[in-house]
């Protein structure tokens, strides 16, 4: 796959960049756009890079309030990119884990604002689902004071949709749970697939595609 297939678009300028390019792209969209004059409602935005840990198609940068919790981010990364069965999650940060279901006495859940925890710099780790596991990394690129918005969590950038293939060269629709290695089936393929219409996902921009039982449609019930 070329890097091209890593590259995503900037949601404030609607320009296509680089996995590479983006960070620093957006620290000089992020500084030439209007966000209001600094008053008393102001409060500390931190800018999160978010990537999928073996699967370097998979990012997004967001920019979130420093007082949104832990639960918070967990919930959206399950609502963008992971929800299928309602699996356990946690949050890794300098040795201490976060749980989304405290198991133990002594755990941690996940109450926890991320300006607590997390500073410029920093970097987290996050798994959800400790069976079929799907891991981020989680870095804090920079923080600004800022009007805060309606909706706390900002999608800043976020890759493009991999150019993902059927054997026969057409793009993949689904990828067939059944097979080994899971099986990216186009439209035609997928119909005459041996495994059978139960074993098919469909595929989704998301690290998750084709794991559990993951669809895109934000999780069980
Ligand atoms: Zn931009
Ligand atoms: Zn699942
Ligand atoms: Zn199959
Ligand atoms: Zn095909």
């Amino acid at each position: 796959m070329s890097s091209k297939a890593y590259s995503g678009r900037c949601n404030i300028c609607d320009g296509e960049y680089s996995k590479r390019a983006i960070n620093r792209h957006l620290a000089t969209c992020m500084a030439k756009e209007d966000v209001g004059k600094a008053d008393e409602r102001s409060a500390p935005h931190l800018h999160l890079r978010v990537e999928a840990k073996y699967i370097p198609n998979y990012w997004m940068n967001l920019e979130v309030p420093a007082s949104l919790t832990l639960h918070r981010l967990d919930e959206f990364l399950r609502d963008t990119w992971l929800e299928c069965c309602g699996h356990l999650s946690e949050f890794s940060i300098k040795g201490e884990n976060y749980l989304s279901e405290k198991i133990e006495p002594g755990d941690k859940g996940m109450k926890y604002p991320l300006r607590d925890l997390l500073s410029v710099g920093m970097k987290a780790d996050y798994i959800y689902d400790f069976g079929s596991s799907t891991e981020l990394t989680i870095k804090v690129l920079s923080s600004r004071d800022i009007i805060p918005r309606k909706k706390p969590v900002r999608v800043l950038a976020s890759n493009l949709p991999p150019d993902i293939r059927c054997s026969c060269g057409e793009p993949a629709e689904y990828i067939c749970a059944a097979c080994d290695e899971g099986a990216w089936l186009c439209e035609k393929c997928a119909s005459s697939h041996e495994c059978g219409d139960e074993c098919l996902l469909p595929v989704v921009n998301s690290p998750r595609t084709g794991v559990c039982g993951y669809d895109g449609s934000g999780g069980f019930l």
